[in-house]
């Protein structure tokens, strides 16, 4: 039997089919008919299914032992009385049935309502679960628990894309589908290591370079891309703004603009061009003082030509977005499409390549604080992610509602993070196994994988695919866990299905879903539909008016702020700065990849990657320690590479016991608070060999 549905991992989202044989799946594989994996997975999409037969899997809820020893007297008799149907998990947890689990659940957020009022109580979910379950979430936050601190993944991620894009053409996400690679004369690929990350969408660009379309990839390292562009552009660490600013100003010095597309569908532009021709930091001249850099004067300057004399896209990642001008960077990025008027047409447009499948879905189901479904205002605007953390330490926040989102190690500042966890009153985690999070827990749900449950998934063109159970579980999904919490808070909550839940988004989302009933998706499982929907989708945004509300797009400049390494590089300072990224067989905090066989036997450790150049001043170590002001990795397997600039550095973030996060610290996006992962200094120690 061959099941289809749509791999969840990384934002392609590609369509995906199993074969089955007696109940158990044989092999994953794309059929040539799907439209986004175009007949080919990755290795996450062939093999990342393994974790399904794990026997690590959570499979009925958890309840810690001291939280039931500190409640006990508290709790109402119809829970004392099902006490003594816990079992011994082990020595921290007790095995519960879903039933006593859902009960004490919500008995304590009650509790923690009563005592302290519902704005103590926040959520952060993630986008490895559907978009019905995340719509669920943040009603379940705002509506029954009615605190406004309601938030997701992409705080780590793409929320500059979302700000940024929202400041200039009204609307956070890809003006085009990934096929429009095809169709595009010049692609810019800046701050996304798209063969590890995307790397179904690597494959359109490797196709399309073999045809003859020139690339530009504009990176701090040489990645796979750079390799096959003709501007391999490497650029100093947190300089995205200013290469971007500097691209703008030849544009405007050599009048490529597009002066008719700019008077008819822009405003701003005169501010703009006055305030980017005025800006010594956009004057590409300026890497002629910088040390190791020259090269880039003329090279930003050939981009800049090619960029706005063709029909051209623009590609980014968390390279761009995860820093403190993050939002600022993605607002050059659409100036540039603005000023050229590359955008609202075929082959011409803005691509933020999102990191996981569902991060689009999860921000447009209203899983943010500062935004209702469908992008409306919200009454009460809630607390960013770094703002509940700092809220737990203040006392202000005492139960934490966590979805599939591992805080506990992919975001920042690690040391901080692990002192609020263990400062919460009450902390409820859904989870498919233990991880750091679950560590700190109070109650763990297991639930349903994307595999085992029907929900829809958005990628990161805006691309909705209706997911199938491929194996049975008697798991949960995390809707039926809010709804039935809900139910018990005294709500009348009444989905019987995940088609149930969605329906709901089709009318409170109505802008983007109306049209999308779960009847379209099954039809189009292998191809799937571009919101906004109403009869049909819509392959390509902003063709006449911007996404805004007069339908203008807007410049908005910004000044790079000159520090980091290029100001080390000018005053001639030692350094070493480091960048963080994924790898192509690992997931985020990999707590399913490394529960696959095939996946865990490639990478079982985050390994770092230094200059050759300065192989010397490290006395060829093959373990170090990194340390920055904030805290201190584990020792680091080191491989010495040609691919990275003497004083810069490279490391993943899969492997939790790396502690690669806590060298990070509060630092983070002027607008939108996301860290800034892309830059740290640090200190490189040498393990002495015993
Ligand atoms: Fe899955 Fe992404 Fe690989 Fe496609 S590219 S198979 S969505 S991990």
């Amino acid at each position: 039997m061959i099941i289809d549905t749509v791999c969840t991992y990384c934002g392609v989202g590609c369509d995906i089919s199993f074969e089955i044989e007696n109940g158990r799946i044989k092999k994953a594989f794309a059929k040539k008919e799907g439209l986004v994996s175009q007949g080919k997975l990755c290795i996450k999409g062939r093999k990342g299914w393994e974790y399904l037969y794990s026997p690590d899997r959570i499979k009925k809820p958890w309840i810690r032992k001291s939280f039931i020893e500190k409640n006990i007297d508290r709790f109402p008799e119809k829970i004392k009385r099902k006490l003594n149907t816990l079992t011994d998990l082990d020595s921290d947890f007790y095995e519960s049935d879903l039933t006593l689990a859902v009960e004490i659940t919500a008995w304590k957020l009650q509790d923690i309502k009563n005592l302290y009022g519902p704005h103590s109580i926040a959520g952060i979910g993630g986008a490895r679960t559907s978009c019905e379950s995340s719509y669920l979430f943040q009603k379940f936050i705002r509506k029954y628990i009615g605190s406004p601190h309601i938030d997701n993944c992409a705080r780590v991620c793409h929320s500059p894309s979302l700000k940024g894009m929202r400041a200039t053409i009204g609307e956070g996400a890809a003006t085009n589908p990934f096929d429009d690679i095809y169709k595009a004369e010049f692609i810019i690929v800046i701050g996304s290591n798209t063969t590890e990350a995307h790397p179904i969408v690597a494959n359109r660009i490797f196709d399309v370079v073999k045809k003859g379309t020139d690339i530009a990839v504009i990176d701090v390292r040489n990645i796979k891309l750079s390799r096959i562009a003709k501007y391999n552009c490497i650029i100093p660490f947190e300089t995205n703004l200013m290469v971007l600013n500097m691209i703008a100003q030849v544009i405007l010095e050599e009048e490529l603009y597009n002066l008719d597309f700019i008077r008819k569908r822009t405003k701003g532009f005169e501010e703009y061009r006055d305030k980017i021709l005025n800006d010594p930091y956009a004057d590409p001249d300026f890497f002629k003082t910088v040390k190791g850099y020259e090269y880039l004067s003329d090279m930003i300057r050939d981009i800049a030509r090619e960029y706005a004399t063709k029909r051209s896209l623009i590609l980014w990642g968390l390279g761009v977005t995860e820093h403190t001008d993050g939002s600022k960077a993605v607002m050059a990025i659409s100036d540039l499409a603005l000023l050229t008027g590359n955008i609202g047409k075929e082959g011409a447009g803005l691509m933020p390549l999102r990191g996981q499948n569902n991060v689009q879905g999860t921000c447009d189901m209203g899983c943010l604080p500062y935004f209702d479904p469908d992008y409306k205002e919200p009454d009460e605007i809630g607390l960013m992610t770094p703002d509940i953390i700092d809220g737990i330490l203040e006392g202000k926040i005492k139960a934490l509602y966590n979805i599939g989102e591992d805080i506990a190690h992919i975001h920042p500042n690690q040391n901080k993070i692990h002192r609020a966890l263990k400062e919460l009153e009450f902390l409820v985690v859904h989870e498919l196994f233990p991880n750091e999070i679950t560590g700190f827990a109070d109650i763990v749900f297991g639930v349903k994988s994307a595999y085992e449950k029907e929900g829809v998934y958005i990628n990161a063109e805006r691309r909705l695919h209706l997911s199938q159970p491929v194996v049975a579980s008697d798991l949960p999904d995390d809707w039926e866990i809010l709804r039935d919490i809900a139910f018990e808070l005294g709500f009348d909550v009444y989905y019987r299905s995940s088609e149930d839940v969605w329906n709901e988004v089709r009318k409170v989302a109505n802008e983007r879903f109306s049209g999308a009933t779960y009847r379209k998706l099954k039809e189009r499982r292998l191809e799937g539909i571009q919101w906004p929907v109403k009869k049909e989708g819509t392959e390509i945004l902003h063709k006449d008016r911007f996404r805004t509300p007069d339908g203008y797009g807007y410049f908005r400049y910004n000044q790079w702020e000159y520090r980091g390494m290029v100001k080390d590089l000018i005053e001639g300072n030692d350094f070493v700065y480091l960048t963080t990224g994924r790898i192509g067989i690992h997931y985020n905090n990999a707590v399913q990849t490394k529960r696959c066989g095939s996946l865990i036997g490639k990478n079982s450790e985050d390994v770092l990657l230094l200059s050759l150049d300065d192989r010397d001043r490290f006395n060829n170590a093959e373990r170090v320690i990194l340390r920055s002001d904030y805290g201190e990795s584990a020792p680091l397997k080191v491989v010495y590479s040609g691919d990275i600039k003497k004083g810069t550095a490279f490391v993943s973030f899969h492997h939790p016991e790396s502690r690669i996060n806590f060298l990070f610290g509060d630092e983070s996006d002027s607008y939108v608070k996301t860290a800034r992962f892309k830059s740290v200094k640090v200190k490189v120690i040498p393990v002495l060999r015993s």
